[in-house]
């Protein structure tokens, strides 16, 4: 492939990152320096099968050729506009997102963090502005274990110690209540509920998977109750677990939509907020923004994306491969696993504690050739491209059977 660009070792990239590196990650011990599809190699030329993609980010694998090509064509074209001036490629970004998720509007921002901000957003002002919630009043509810990034009002209302301690104090006006659980959801709702905020599989929190149902009886609660339901897809949306949204595993229509990780093909930050034009039409300018939000370059490789996904064969290979991946896991119950839930290509597998933490197991397939990443405690999460081959998966799974059993 290309020439190094680097004369430096993995060994001395990883201590030379120490002192000048912000310590907020602990990376598994392996410098990738190329990749393609499936596969990434580091700087000694050691081969890994990519099973975490970057956390969906890369559903279409590494350097995708028809989303490379797209990002090339673009960059010799126009980068930025700023939303000072349209741009001619955010119009057919907007029209064939929206029609993909069946909603009407798009709100394109970049970061996963961003678009649940301006989810959050647009949820309050909707309250305010149709809803009739008396000012500064409005409450969303949301599911505890929930993971929607990084900000400040985000960890505000985040369950996980690590992520919130230190960081207050907080932004008010949320409610949390018990994941999966539709009579404490029930509950928590009232006359100055804007919006339910859930995630449709929990990924961060070990790919929960929620009962048969619960996401209709959202749907159904919140219709009722006259508020919002909006459906963080940042990770379970774009194919990852064999339809293109998540939601649609029980035909449920939110009325917001949040995405970002995939939809930028792993080669920009591409977010977007997708909703019914009765919400995101609260929004009027000057009242929302981002510099860089719909550029032209996350534009064309949004577009792109959009373009994989509208052929319905990354959907139709999450759900085929998910089924392989399923029966493995299946096969390594009581070898070792002690539990797992997967939807599509999409699994988290506790591992018995006796054999090690998520992240010995981590090290250990490492060391394996293939690259996973621990949740909490002694769970993976395994969340291939959607490219994946099913050879390519089941030699994954033969190696995490290896770990297990040494
Ligand atoms: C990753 C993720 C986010 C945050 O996305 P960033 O791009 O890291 O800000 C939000 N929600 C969910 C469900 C995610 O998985």
């Amino acid at each position: 492939m290309t020439a190094p660009v680097t004369t430096r070792t993995s060994d001395e990239l990883i201590r030379a990152e120490e002192p000048v590196l912000a310590h907020n990650y602990h990376p598994l011990p392996v410098v990738v320096a190329r990749a393609e599809g499936a596969w990434v190699e580091d700087v000694e030329g050691r081969r890994y099968l990519d099973m975490l993609a970057g956390y969906s980010a890369l559903n279409f694998g590494h350097r995708h050729p028809a989303l490379t090509e797209a990002a090339h064509r673009q960059l010799d074209r126009l980068t930025l506009t700023s939303r000072a001036f349209h741009n001619d490629r955010l119009a057919e970004f907007a029209e064939r997102l929206a029609a993909l998720t069946g909603q009407d509007m798009v709100l394109p921002m970049n970061t996963g963090a961003e678009a649940v901000e301006s989810g959050i957003k647009v949820a309050r002002k909707w309250a305010y502005e149709v809803k009739g919630v008396p000012a500064d009043r409005a409450t969303i509810v949301v599911a505890a274990d929930n993971f929607h990034g990084r900000t400040t009002t985000i960890v505000g209302f985040s369950t996980d110690e690590t992520a919130r301690s230190g960081f207050g104090p907080f932004t008010p006006g949320f409610r949390i209540v018990p994941y999966n659980d539709p009579a404490a959801l029930e509950a928590a709702v009232d006359e100055t509920t804007a919006a339910v905020l859930i995630e449709p599989v929990q990924g961060e929190a070990g790919v929960i998977v929620p009962d048969d149902g619960y996401l209709t009886g959202v749907r159904e609660l919140t219709r009722r109750a006259g508020c919002l339901f909006l459906a963080d897809e940042i990770q379970s949306g774009l194919g990852r677990t064999g339809r293109t949204l998540a939601v649609e595993h029980e035909d449920v229509v939110p009325d917001v939509v949040l995405l970002g990780k995939a939809l930028g093909g792993g080669i920009v930050p591409v977010s977007a907020v997708v909703g019914r034009r009765e919400v995101l039409g609260v929004l009027r300018p000057g009242e929302h923004g981002s510099t860089f939000g719909g550029n032209p370059l996350s534009a064309a490789v949004g577009t792109a994306v959009v373009g994989l996904l509208e052929t319905g064969e990354f959907q139709r290979r999450a759900a085929e491969l998910g089924a392989v991946l399923r029966e493995g896991l299946a096969e390594l119950a009581g070898r070792g696993v002690v539990g797992f839930r997967s939807r599509g290509l999409w699994a988290g597998v506790d591992v018995d504690p006796a054999i090690g933490t998520g992240r010995e197991i981590s090290e250990r397939l490492m060391r394996e050739g293939v690259l996973v990443k621990d949740t909490h405690g002694s769970t993976i999460r395994l969340a291939p491209p959607l490219t994946v081959t099913e050879e390519e998966l089941r030699s994954a799974l033969a190696s995490l059977e290896k770990v297990l059993a040494s």
